[in-house]
């Protein structure tokens, strides 16, 4: 069975009432609870948990990470990104949520700023589906409307994903790169854009589709461990 630790920062669920009435428990319990409807064995972390919950044991047991943050991603322990690093390359899977864009762990893989445009006014979102036959596009419909949502615009500066899975609309008409599969070494790595704090987003059952179908996507196959360096050459054939 795959098993899922859900990071989360926890701090807009703490200090901000708004966010605290979307999500009193958090927004990592919100998605805990709907991948363990799903069939997953999950388990959460947090920036303010010792080695923000992102234990060498955590992470042994871990093959599918998901990372919300926005605020305090200065916070995060280098340590503790190396060590997260370490474990995409080989293997380990990560679901990089909404403003966790900008979060030391997803700038290290992609190795570009991952800035954009944004602006907050609760506009409308269509998410449009561009790569149908995807795993992660498994029982979504074509297009999935968020009714209020930050906008995030292009230019997201990331590298183009290996394959482009959701485009967004916005109100205003900007366009944004939302669902982007990558490979890091072993690792899969999928951004997906949906999922400001002060919205029920992942409430919404078609947005909670996406983010378990990206879980099984990214799950690790049992062989994904590999080796390097110098070898014997093969006995010739008799
Ligand atoms: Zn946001």
């Amino acid at each position: 069975m795959t098993t899922v630790t859900v990071w989360n920062e926890y701090r807009h669920e703490r200090n901000d009432e708004e966010a605290r009435e979307v999500y009193p428990e958090g927004i990592h319990a919100t998605i805990a609870d709907f991948l363990e409807d799903e069939g997953f064995e999950t388990r959460t972390a947090t920036l303010d948990e010792p080695e923000h919950g992102l234990t060498e044991e955590v992470l042994d047991d871990t093959d599918v990470l998901t990372w919300w943050g926005h605020e305090a991603h200065d916070e995060v322990e280098d340590e503790i990104v190396e060590r997260v690093h370490e474990r995409v390359l080989s293997g380990m899977g990560l679901l990089v949520l909404h403003s966790g864009h900008f979060s030391k762990i997803f700038k290290r893989l992609m190795g570009t700023t991952c800035d954009l445009k944004w602006r907050n006014e609760g506009e409308k979102e269509r998410l449009w589906l561009v790569e149908p036959g995807h795993p992660i596009a498994e029982g979504v419909p074509e297009s999935i409307e968020v009714p209020e949502a930050e906008m995030y615009g292009e230019r997201f500066d990331v590298p183009a994903p290996d394959t482009l899975v959701f485009n967004s609309w916005f109100e205003g008409g900007e366009v944004f790169r939302s669902g982007c599969c990558y490979r890091r070494g072993s690792g899969r790595v999928f951004y997906f854009r949906p999922g400001h704090e002060t919205y029920p987003i992942y409430k919404q059952p078609e947005i909670q589709k996406v983010v378990a179908n990206a879980v099984s996507w990214a799950t690790p196959i049992s062989n994904s461990d590999t080796s390097f360096g110098n070898v014997p050459k093969p006995p010739e054939d008799g």
